[in-house]
């Protein structure tokens, strides 16, 4: 017996010089961060015979957005033991994707206090004789190992499934902002930038689907709120990710101090600051004050940084990248699944017509099986 044909590859429409002439498709996924690439590359294996188009508002797949600012570190460690199952999964699927750049990287988390599995910190820390510059034993002083982490670059995933998907029959439109409509299908607009820089609609078009699938990262909530008039219970959180200019090699661990991540990446660190809860409707963050001085880090980020400066020293010198705008730091908007801060990824129906998929922030750890579930719940129904 001969092996299947593969499909044809899908096509893509980069920009608007590309006519595009809409036909009818079974499944239209709105963002391509890396849960939206996840879903339409799981759509394309499970299903398919089902016609499927993905749509960024970006010019890439994940331009901007939680995925390309996401910590890509993956670890157990905090993690409820229910979940230990789709995270081992999503990390045998991250490994699968290819060109995520994953390497196996020990995570070290610190505590004030002592319970079983933890060891004292200076015990720990003392294999890496370069933590001694970062971290002070002696305010958190019991440390978890968890040596199965690893860490990867979310936006080479979402590339990478994007364009696996691509290879599997998925068709791409870029620079195309989609808004669902009530009666299912979509609303697209071609987006161009003029020679004053400012991006302007070229184009409308509706193309119509069975089902679509909201991977828009925080925006989901609002476009289901906006465009159907569904209430969801879920929020919104602006993260930023400062610059700890302190050396980190090639087997640095991954430390977690007080919820702040210290990620090591191209020779120091990034900091990932913890999340508290939602931002309330319609903040814009804007940056806060150190010492009088305007700094780019808003107010919350920098108080949960001056608290960890006994633990963190390097977080009290000019190691710490503060900026003077909101700007200079990059930060973006990330989905709080239910509200929560610990939400672990998740996705349910909208209507008829519409699931929404959120990430948020476990989608490191938990993202990609949450996108293989959404892929074959949606399947089930259209098939
Ligand atoms: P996630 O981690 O859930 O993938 P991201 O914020 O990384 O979240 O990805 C969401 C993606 O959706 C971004 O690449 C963003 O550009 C895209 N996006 C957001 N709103 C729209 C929209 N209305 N139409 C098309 N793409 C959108």
């Amino acid at each position: 017996m001969s092996a299947p044909l593969p499909a044809a590859p899908g096509r893509v429409w980069a920009h608007v010089g590309q006519p595009f002439a809409p036909s009818p498709y079974d499944v239209a996924v709105v963002g391509a961060g890396r849960m939206g690439a996840a879903a339409a590359l799981f759509l394309r294996q499970q299903a398919p015979a089902l016609r499927l188009l993905l749509v960024e508002e970006g010019g890439l797949p994940n331009e901007d957005g939680a995925t390309i600012l996401a910590p890509g570190v993956w670890s157990l460690s905090g993690l409820a033991p229910e979940h230990h199952g789709a995270a081992r999964w999503t990390r045998g699927a991250l490994q699968a994707l290819g060109g995520t750049g994953w390497e196996a990287r020990e995570l070290v988390s610190l505590h004030a206090e002592p319970a079983p599995g933890r060891v004292p910190t200076a015990q720990t820390l003392a294999r890496w004789p370069d933590m001694g510059a970062l971290v002070n034993p002696a305010a958190l002083p019991w440390a978890e190992l968890d040596p199965d982490a690893g860490m990867y670059r979310p936006g080479h995933a979402a590339l990478h499934a994007a364009q696996a998907a691509i290879r599997a029959g998925a068709d791409l439109l870029l620079n195309t902002r989609a808004a669902p409509q009530p009666g299912g299908g979509l609303c697209l607009e071609r987006l161009t930038v003029t020679n004053t820089h400012q991006i302007v609609t070229h184009e409308t078009h509706l193309v119509t689907a069975r089902a679509v699938v909201l991977a828009a990262g925080a925006k989901g909530p609002w476009l289901a709120e906006c465009a159907l008039g569904v209430h969801t219970r879920h929020a919104r959180a602006y993260r930023q990710t400062p610059h700890l200019a302190v050396p980190s090699g090639a087997h640095s661990p991954v430390l977690r101090a007080g919820g702040l991540t210290l990620r090591p990446q191209h020779g120091a660190y990034t900091l990932i600051p913890p999340l508290h809860g939602r931002d309330p409707h319609g903040y814009q963050p804007s940056g806060g004050g150190l010492t009088g001085v305007p700094t780019g880090l808003r107010r919350e980020t920098l108080e949960d940084l001056v608290a960890l400066m006994d633990a963190v020293p390097a977080l009290a010198t000019e190691a710490l990248h503060l900026g003077r705008s909101l700007a200079d730091v990059p930060g973006a908007w990330l989905a709080l699944p239910g509200g929560r801060a610990d939400g672990p990824p998740t996705f349910e129906p909208l209507d008829e017509h519409t699931w929404l998929l959120l990430g948020g922030p476990h989608a490191d750890t938990l993202g990609l099986h949450a996108a293989r579930e959404l892929a074959q719940a949606v399947a089930e129904t259209l098939n």
